[in-house]
């Protein structure tokens, strides 16, 4: 199969579809991959190292549109980028189609076989190829937290993990998931003292035989939260309830009671955030206070560390770019239900029940 792999236009955006190791493995399968002129500059590799491991390289999106039989991406297709999708061809990338009607339009018209990195779904229920962003967000969100407490960004000047002598700080992380469990592995390695709450008992199971006694699990009621919130020097907010926007468990009452510079990171802000006081952040400006509470809420997170970002992505996802390859889309979704479960839209039909619902569209 002949694979293109464009260069990201979206802005801010330093990840590409594919690694020169990942292209390396598609070439021994027997396939050809054709790579936008500088795809992978933002994270450091040149034409060269994609030449060198035997992809061709092409000047421009339209030829990498035209001539390839799958397209792999990061990002949903922009609109000047849609123009160019064919009939029949694959398109293998995040989409995020529910809430995008314009997007959801072009690729209908398109007639592409498009699947959905974030709906690709795991035997054991979770959602493989969203899980490796969850990783980075997850631990990233003690690193950006541990600088919000900094005096310089309005924070009460703590640090984490304190020194001999001197407390550490206390980190309160609600929800136990994905990326709650890697924050946790963070916080504990940086010494600081670590309650995670969540609704789920199994969660909390989990999260007890991972860590032991360096974070003391709670059930998340409504009074266990607002104790440990409010005695909390770094709270993160990493709840998901899949499909619904996140519910808002920090009351604009609880920030306002909480020490003062004291931090928050809403990692849960691109479904809305967990705090009532989030609103969504850019890199760029990722910080504001409210009540004398430094708020972290950037919404991509995983744009900070593209480096990171797209190895964990391309890792998850190079095995489904070779079943793809190999088999051709319709065994290869024959073969395996739960990469069916990204499809999203199937020449002109939309394939995935919660876009179609989101959209009163028939499905
Ligand atoms: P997950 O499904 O693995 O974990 C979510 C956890 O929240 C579950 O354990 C669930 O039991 C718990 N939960 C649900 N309701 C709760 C409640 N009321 N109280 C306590 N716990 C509750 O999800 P995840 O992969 O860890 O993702 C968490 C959030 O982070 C999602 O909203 C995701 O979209 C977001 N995220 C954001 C970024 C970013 O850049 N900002 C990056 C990746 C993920």
């Amino acid at each position: 199969m002949l694979i293109g792999v464009p260069k990201e236009i979206k802005n801010h955006e330093y990840r590409v579809g594919m690694v020169p190791a990942s292209v390396r493995e598609l070439i021994a399968h027997g396939h050809q991959v054709i790579v936008e002129h500088n795809a992978g500059i933002g994270i450091g590799f040149t034409d060269d190292d994609y030449t060198s491991v035997g992809a061709s390289i092409r000047q421009t999106p339209e030829e990498i549109f035209a001539e390839a039989e799958m397209i792999v991406k990061v990002k949903e297709p922009l609109a000047e980028e849609r123009k160019h999708i064919r009939d029949g061809q694959i398109l293998f990338t995040y989409l995020h189609l529910a809430p995008d009607v314009p997007q959801t339009q072009d690729l209908l018209n398109s007639g592409a076989v498009c699947i959905a990195y974030e709906t690709v779904t795991s035997a054991a229920g979770g959602l493989p190829l969203l899980a490796p962003m969850s990783e980075v967000a997850g631990r990233m969100s003690i690193q950006a937290g541990a600088q919000c407490l900094e005096k310089s960004r309005a924070g009460r000047g703590m640090l984490l993990g304190g020194v001999p002598g001197v407390s550490p700080a206390k980190v309160a992380i609600i929800g136990g998931g994905v990326v709650g469990s890697n924050a946790a592995q963070i916080a504990v390695g940086m010494g600081a003292q670590v309650v995670l709450l969540d609704r789920n008992i199994d969660v909390l199971r989990r999260i007890n035989v991972q860590f032991g006694a360096a974070v003391e699990t709670v059930f998340s009621s409504k009074d266990a939260l607002e104790r440990h919130v409010l005695e909390s020097d770094l709270v993160i907010g990493g709840v998901l309830i899949p499909g619904a926007a996140a519910p808002k468990l920090v009351t604009k009452e609880m920030v306002h009671q909480m020490k003062p510079g004291a931090a928050v990171v809403d990692v849960a802000i691109d479904q809305g955030g967990c705090f009532e006081t989030s609103k969504a952040t850019t890199h760029a400006e990722p910080t504001y206070i409210v009540d004398d509470v430094v708020h972290y809420c950037v919404a991509n997170m995983p744009g900070a560390v593209p480096h990171t970002s797209t190895f964990a992505l391309n890792n998850a996802t190079l095995p489904y770019i070779i079943a793809l390859a190999n088999k051709g889309y319709k065994k290869a979704l024959a073969d395996d239900v739960h990469l069916l479960n990204g499809l999203n839209v199937y020449r002109g039909q939309v394939t995935h029940r919660s876009v179609a619902e989101s959209q009163n569209l028939t499905y």
